[in-house]
């Protein structure tokens, strides 16, 4: 029986089954435990340091019992904290992005997926080089900076060398003031070379999902094809990060499992990147089974009740405060309004998964990963959360600036988050609302810039900025950035 170590790089000992059944029971155990939980919440809470705060986290048995807790008062206080560390961290603004899938074959027998390959009826697709650039002038046409790109697994079809040319055509594409400033990845498991291929070409975050944490279910999910490997899979990120890629992604697919034993493996794998590498996840996903072509989600027995899905994002917010948390448009509009004040920080607008899918008037369904449930156009969604009072950010500063890793977290534990991320923040605005917004959402954006350029603490920063809006919203001027 293998003995947990999150500082083993084998799958078995840093996920390990044993320890997660114990996790579970204990948090079970203790779901009444009103001293324990009092505990947890004070451990969590962010503290001042000097001019910044830090945030200790919770460990995964920790995290197990807040998200275990049957108590309704300390529910209303984990929602309150998740929101209180988001503001401490990432303040009011939500990063924007869009995935772009460039082919849809794929060699794997993934059951929840469209894409396996027994699915004949799917139409198979995969953009040339010309397509690429036509879709990336589409994103670029809505205001997008930074995109996810995704493609199935087929070494032939797709293979290291055709992710690396569209990530090359993608960048090389400059559309009136439109630039795509970060590409980032989400491709299946791969060696640490071609890892290093990757951060060459300049990614962004590397993602890859989980999808579930429990091997015996995984290896029934998964039965044919390279992603078969359960331990080649679970320990892609340690790859990666061999390979030099600073930021990784992580995410479960909520709802092929029980979500106890898949919030707890999350927990344990974030820890292990913690220990081996000394840093965590850059972001962390909880997209949800959805619909799709060949797929009825209502075959996987664990599918979750919403309520119980926020108070999964508000756990990971507790436990892992340095995260980015991404909500794609898998979930509704009022799914993602809830979830904004649990602690998201990245969501996706205007998406569309199917592979050629912007450069289409109408939303195509024939080679679709799922059905999109947020149907709204980016200007609606910024519009939103304008309305919500979150600022929509398209900045990329930190990775431009090398700001990646750990010295991402030093930068939030220095409290320095309101004198670099906010008039970022506001300066890519400023961008959008002059060259994509609509004029709604262009006077709602204007009020927002004012209101918002008042909290930036240090005087000369707060000058430069609005120095900056100025030249952004009359002039071509274009990508400043602190
Ligand atoms: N082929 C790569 C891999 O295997 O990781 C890329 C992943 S795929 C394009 C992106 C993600 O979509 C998958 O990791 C999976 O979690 C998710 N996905 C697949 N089918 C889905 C469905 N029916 N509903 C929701 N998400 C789904």
């Amino acid at each position: 029986m293998a003995i947990y170590d999150p500082k083993s790089l084998h799958a078995e000992e840093f996920i390990n089954h044993e320890e997660i059944l114990a996790t579970v029971a204990y948090a079970n155990a203790n779901k009444h435990n009103a001293e324990l939980i009092d505990s947890l919440l004070e451990k969590a809470r962010p503290k001042k340091n000097g001019s910044g705060c830090t945030c200790a986290g919770l460990t995964h048995r920790e995290a197990s019992v807040l998200l275990a807790c049957d108590i309704p008062e300390k529910n209303e206080e984990i929602y309150r904290l998740a929101n209180e560390i988001k503001q401490a961290f990432y303040g009011n603004r939500i990063v924007m992005f869009a995935p772009l899938y460039l082919s849809n074959y794929c060699v794997n027998g993934c059951v929840y997926c469209p894409y396996h390959l027994k699915n004949k009826h799917i139409a198979r697709k995969k953009l040339t080089q010309e397509e690429v650039r036509a879709e990336t002038i589409a994103l670029q046409d809505m205001g997008h900076k930074r995109l996810a790109i995704e493609a199935g697994e087929d070494p032939v079809n797709n293979p290291i060398e055709y992710i690396l040319d569209c990530i090359k055509t993608i960048y090389s594409v400059h559309h009136k003031n439109g630039d795509i400033r970060r590409v980032n990845v989400n491709i299946a498991a791969t060696t640490v070379e071609n890892y290093r291929k990757l951060k060459d070409a300049g990614i962004g975050t590397y993602i890859l999902f989980q999808e579930t944490y429990n091997k015996e279910s995984y290896l029934q999910l998964h039965p044919t094809g390279p992603k078969h490997d359960y331990d080649y899979h679970t320990e892609a990120m340690d790859r990666a990060m061999d390979g030099g890629i600073d930021d990784v992604g992580l995410g479960v697919l909520f709802g092929l499992e029980g979500y106890q034993y898949e919030f707890a493996g999350l927990m344990m794998h974030a820890e292990h990147l913690e220990a081996v590498h000394g840093v965590g996840p850059h972001t962390i996903s909880v997209p949800r089974v959805k619909h799709a072509d060949d797929i009825d989600p209502d075959v996987f027995d664990n599918s979750l009740a919403d309520e119980l899905f926020a108070k999964i994002v508000a756990c990971v917010r507790v436990a892992v405060p340095y995260t980015g948390i991404i909500i794609s448009t898998r979930e509704s509009e009022a799914v993602r309004g809830k979830v904004l004040d649990f602690g998201v920080s990245q969501i996706s607008g205007a998406s569309r998964t199917s592979v050629g899918g912007y450069t289409e008037e109408e939303r195509p369904h024939d080679s679709e990963q799922f059905d999109v449930s947020d149907q709204r156009t980016l200007d609606e969604v910024v519009r939103w959360l304008m309305k919500l009072d979150h600022i929509p950010s398209f900045c990329t500063a930190c990775y431009r600036e090398g700001r990646t890793g750990d010295r991402f977290m030093s930068l939030c534990k220095a409290g320095q988050i309101l004198n670099c991320c906010h008039p970022n923040a506001l300066m890519t605005l400023a961008e959008y609302l002059t060259d994509y917004a609509s004029e709604e959402t262009r006077a709602i954006g204007k009020e927002m810039l004012q209101r918002e350029l008042q909290k930036i603490p240090n005087e000369k920063v707060r000058a430069i900025a609005a120095k900056n809006i100025d030249d952004i919203m009359h002039s071509n001027k274009r990508d400043f950035r602190f």
